[in-house]
């Protein structure tokens, strides 16, 4: 109703229709600018840490422009200013092919690597580890860093949850592309434990006691309802959307799964990544993909070679990749608003993480607002949009660290 009167509000406040449109159009545009800088834009799921690890960042050398300013990938300072976006989760991503040594090897090397930033860039950035930290971070002007673990899978023993903790984490995502100690997979058609280990529901209890967030992106749709069955807190989607619009797409989240995430009052931030987004996009990329292997293969080359480049980048000339678009990436929103309400969706982008993919419209971290455009134009109210930003994933993080701090 609110957001009814609002967009009323809108149009009757512009004179002629002709002009009513054009003139609405460029209000709710200059609007969507100005909630994006007032607003504190937070995103579930930035992977930069293991953008510039793929790079070989070192952290020992003068790096240039990363991650100030940089022509390379989705995020830098400038662009996430321009944007509006002040609390990018930093992905603490953990392929599965790690063993727990190694991926706790991995994961202390990126969270170093995500303090280094903030160290060595201190009027830009500063690590976050509660919604208090983000909101007078933000205050200043700066961006705030929080860190999310993707895959458990260096949490060798309970201990470990404390440990993470105390090394800044805030999130962890129980496991990711392969059936893990925790739980299985949604990629994975294994299904080594039906949904949770003995062990996973351990680690679920645990990181409630020390205030880690549960996110259930990743994770089959039995773990997904075993955790919500023990979970004692609110739990995030850091970086799902709605399989609606992906049918057959685990890895998103069914429409019964949205409706249990609202009853759970928890938060589903929207992956903008075109194959999370539309399923048509989704098929033709996976066609192409194969396409040009065999293209490749007939020259007797694979995708790694450096003579594949060329032929790589001819293919790709006559053959252009579909990609969904930002009117697209709100209609996950309406879909999410409809069936669980406006106070359990955020943003979850997966900048960084999802290669090429990304919609027209939703390029990089400067896009927030065209997203926001796109839902003052249907109706959402200054009020709404806080939630979608932040509002609604500050409430689940307090809910939190409200249970750790008295258990
Ligand atoms: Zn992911």
């Amino acid at each position: 109703m609110i957001r009814l009167l609002f967009a009323a509000f809108l149009l009757t406040s512009c004179a002629s229709s002709k002009i009513k449109s054009s003139v609405s159009d460029d209000a709710q545009k200059e609007l969507a600018n100005r909630l994006a800088q007032k607003y504190i834009i937070a995103d579930g799921h930035v992977d930069l840490p293991y953008r510039l690890k793929v790079k070989n960042f070192q952290l020992e050398k003068q790096y240039v422009g990363i991650p100030v300013k940089s022509a390379e990938g989705d995020f830098d300072f400038e662009r996430a200013k321009k944007g509006g976006l002040k609390a990018p989760f930093m992905s603490i991503y953990i392929p599965a092919s790690y063993e727990p040594a190694g991926a706790q090897l991995l994961a202390d090397s990126l969270i170093t690597m995500v303090k280094w930033i903030a160290d060595q860039n201190k009027t830009y950035y500063e690590v976050a580890t509660t919604p208090a930290d983000v909101i007078r971070i933000a205050g200043q002007g700066k961006i705030a860093l929080p860190m999310g673990m993707e895959n458990g899978s260096p949490i060798a023993t309970l201990a470990d949850v404390k440990g993470y903790r105390q090394k800044g984490i805030s999130y962890i995502t129980l496991t990711h592309s392969k059936d893990n100690k925790i739980c299985d997979s949604s990629y994975d058609t294994t299904k080594t434990w039906k949904g949770l280990s003995p062990y996973g529901r351990e680690v679920v209890k645990e990181m409630a006691k020390e205030g880690i967030l549960i996110d259930v992106s990743h994770i089959s749709d039995n773990s997904f309802y075993q955790v919500i069955e023990i979970s004692p807190v609110p739990v995030i989607a850091s970086h799902s959307s709605a399989r609606k619009f992906t049918p057959g797409f685990e890895r998103n989240m069914s429409d019964d799964m949205i409706k249990v995430m609202g009853k759970n009052n928890g938060v589903i931030m929207v992956n903008f990544g075109s194959t999370f987004v539309d399923g048509e996009v989704a098929k033709k990329r996976t066609e192409n993909q194969k396409k040009l292997g065999e293209v490749l293969k007939a020259k007797g080359l694979t995708f790694r070679d450096d003579a594949a480049k060329a032929v790589i980048d001819e293919f790709m000339k006559a053959n252009p990749n579909a990609f969904a678009d930002v009117e697209q990436v709100a209609d996950h929103v309406d879909h999410i608003v409809k069936l669980a309400g406006i106070n359990h969706v955020g943003f979850g982008s997966d900048f960084d993480g999802v290669g090429d993919s990304l919609p027209t419209g939703l390029k990089d971290v400067a896009d927030y607002p065209n997203l926001l455009y796109v839902l003052i134009k249907r109706g959402y109210s200054p009020a709404d949009i806080e939630k979608i930003c932040s509002g609604n994933i500050f409430r689940v993080w307090n809910a939190a660290l409200d249970y750790a701090a008295k258990n």
